[in-house]
């Protein structure tokens, strides 16, 4: 089985293979799509310019293919990328910074897309970090430092257990929230970014790297 290219250049959809997030839209066609799977990088065809490009090759913002998928009748490639730096020729994140609305359109601001909750908690768990914010609680617990949020750490897990005891189940959703949010101050006080938590769960979840047979398996749908 091979792509479709009878029908010209195929649409290759770029993914961060991290956040899931899309950041561009481009095409290939046979030669972008062999040199994308000799290089591991993304190789796309210009339509503009006509010719064969090598993403990154001016801006070295290159993006390192981890994968890549056909759609079902392989015409439409999906390539999950590490992207090594912004994907848009503007120096946004991702090309697909323009909100279409029933008032119009307009640029979304910082590129959020919609980010996850955990990257948005640990975002403002670090801005409190670097700047200080009247009467916050976050910036209580780093002036208190290490000892004072390990302590709500295991205060909190304690009081996840007596809630799933029990059988309290909106004491388990508030408990394990603030537990969670203890548990990110705590890697931002850490210096520790929650990226490397979950390429660490990602490893362990899609058995990369080391592989131990008590790994959990996700099921295929
Ligand atoms: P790069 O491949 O990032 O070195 O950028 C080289 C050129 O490719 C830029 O000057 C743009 O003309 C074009 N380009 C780069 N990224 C994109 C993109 N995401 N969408 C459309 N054109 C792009
Ligand atoms: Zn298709
Ligand atoms: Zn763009
Ligand atoms: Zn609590």
């Amino acid at each position: 089985m091979k792509p479709d290219f009878s029908k010209g250049l195929l649409p290759a959809v770029i993914v961060d293979d991290l956040s899931g997030d899309v950041l561009m839209v481009a095409y290939m066609d046979e030669t972008a799509y062999q040199k994308t799977m000799e290089t591991g990088q993304t190789w796309f065809y210009s339509r503009s310019r006509q010719e064969l490009w090598h993403k990154g090759a001016t801006s070295g913002n290159y993006q390192s293919v981890q994968s890549v998928f056909l759609d079902c009748d392989r015409d439409t490639l999906l390539v999950r990328v590490n992207p090594q730096g912004p994907a848009c020729h503007t120096g946004k994140r991702s090309c697909f910074f323009y909100e279409v609305t029933g008032e119009g359109i307009k640029e979304v601001q910082k590129e959020k897309g919609k980010k996850n909750i955990f990257d948005q908690v640990i975002t403002e768990i670090q801005n409190r970090k670097a700047f200080r914010v009247e009467n916050s609680y976050t910036n209580y617990l780093f002036d208190k430092g290490i000892d004072k949020i390990g302590k709500k750490v295991i205060e909190e897990a304690g009081e996840v257990v007596i809630a799933a005891k029990n059988n309290n189940k909106p004491e388990v959703i508030n408990e394990v929230s603030d537990l969670l949010y203890h548990s990110l101050v705590l890697l931002a006080e850490q210096d520790v970014p929650l990226d490397a938590v979950k390429k660490e769960l990602d490893r362990r979840t899609n058995k990369k790297g080391n592989s131990k047979g008590d790994r959990p398996e996700i099921e295929n749908w």
